[in-house]
């Protein structure tokens, strides 16, 4: 009897499996999960990889889609007549209109001239755009002119020729939704976002690389954080960038500037929720530390920056979560 009790008290550990796909976001997308049998993980991932093909058709800028209206379409359709939407589109435009000024002042989705000005001046390598045109694709970028129409379901943007660019925060936004309909013992990693379902099965953490910006091929990450559930998320300047004269210009803008921001290597935001954790992770590296670290810890969330001398800061929290 007492044996019986003991066995029912703990619970087996179940097989840990993993699925990896390409295709949507740009990026690696990797599923890793603790189920019962192959043929449970392998339904609960295919459902997943068919929601975050769903997302990416409506976050797509650059793509249309039979039948589908996503923010091509409202792009296309700017000052000209407002677009039906998905509501994961609506939700994620209100997300991001809706923060504070700490948070709009540096993160705007309506920066989608300046961004792809910048995008062509990168894909040509050779020099950064004039002054002159990046002011005037700004005055196209006020976030003011994007218009919700929650009761009709409409996205409007007021002015010809802006654009919305939601690179900033659709990847965890959408990350965020595909977890939410994930049993406990699942983790997603996305190109740089990482979201934790529970914890593994047969350990109490999982354990999460921060890849060393500096040596951004080395395969030894630069930290290992032990996480139990949540998300951490990283913006770096490693992976989209040209240089000029030596100068590195990544792919993150300072709308203050309108030039990218160069204040660090590397910030990584780590929190419950993977879409303000995205969110924070662009407005983190644009911000000096000391206003980033104030808006971290005003949402409930930890950080690490890493400079480009090296130098590595990081709130009391994300110390806590480091594997020794
Ligand atoms: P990644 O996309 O590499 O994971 P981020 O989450 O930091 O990194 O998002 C960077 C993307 O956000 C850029 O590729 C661009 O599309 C967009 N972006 C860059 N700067 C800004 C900004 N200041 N405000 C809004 N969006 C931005
Ligand atoms: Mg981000």
């Amino acid at each position: 009897m007492l044996v019986l009790l003991l066995l029912q008290g703990c619970s087996p550990v179940r097989t840990r499996y993993t699925h990896t796909f390409l295709g949507t976001f740009d990026t690696v997308v990797q599923v890793i999960g603790y189920a019962d049998s192959r043929a449970d993980f392998e339904r609960a991932a295919q459902t997943l990889e068919t929601r975050m093909t769903e997302l990416h058709r409506l976050f797509d800028i650059y793509n249309t889609y039979d039948n589908l209206n996503n923010l091509k379409t409202v792009n296309d359709c700017a000052g000209i007549c407002p677009v039906v939407v998905d509501k994961a589109v609506l939700d994620l435009v209100s997300l991001v209109l809706d923060q504070p000024s700490d948070v709009v002042d540096v993160v705007n989705i309506a920066l989608g001239p300046v961004l792809s000005l910048w995008h062509r001046y990168r894909e040509a390598g050779v020099s950064v755009p004039p002054p002159d045109a990046l002011e005037q694709a700004a005055t196209l970028s006020d976030a003011s002119d994007v218009i919700i129409d929650r009761a009709a379901s409409t996205l409007f943007l007021r002015r010809p020729s802006m654009s919305l660019d939601v690179g900033a925060c659709a990847k965890g936004y959408a990350v965020a939704l595909v977890c939410a309909e994930l049993p406990d013992g699942y983790l997603v990693s996305a190109g740089g976002n990482v979201l934790a379902r529970g914890r593994p099965d047969d350990r109490d953490a999982w354990t999460v690389g921060i890849q060393d910006p500096l040596r951004p091929e080395s395969a030894d990450p630069l930290l290992t954080l032990r996480v139990a559930d949540g998300a951490v998320v990283t913006s770096g300047d490693y992976q989209r960038y040209y240089e000029v004269d030596g100068r590195r210009y990544c792919h993150i803008i300072d709308p203050a500037t309108l030039f990218p921001a160069a204040n660090f290597c590397s910030v990584s935001v780590i929190g419950p929720d993977s879409a303000l954790c995205d969110l924070l992770s662009t407005a983190l590296f644009v911000l000096p530390y000391e206003d980033g670290l104030k808006l971290a810890q005003s949402r409930g969330c930890d950080a690490i920056w890493v400079s480009p001398s090296g130098e590595i800061n990081m709130t009391d929290g994300a110390r806590d979560m480091l594997q020794p």
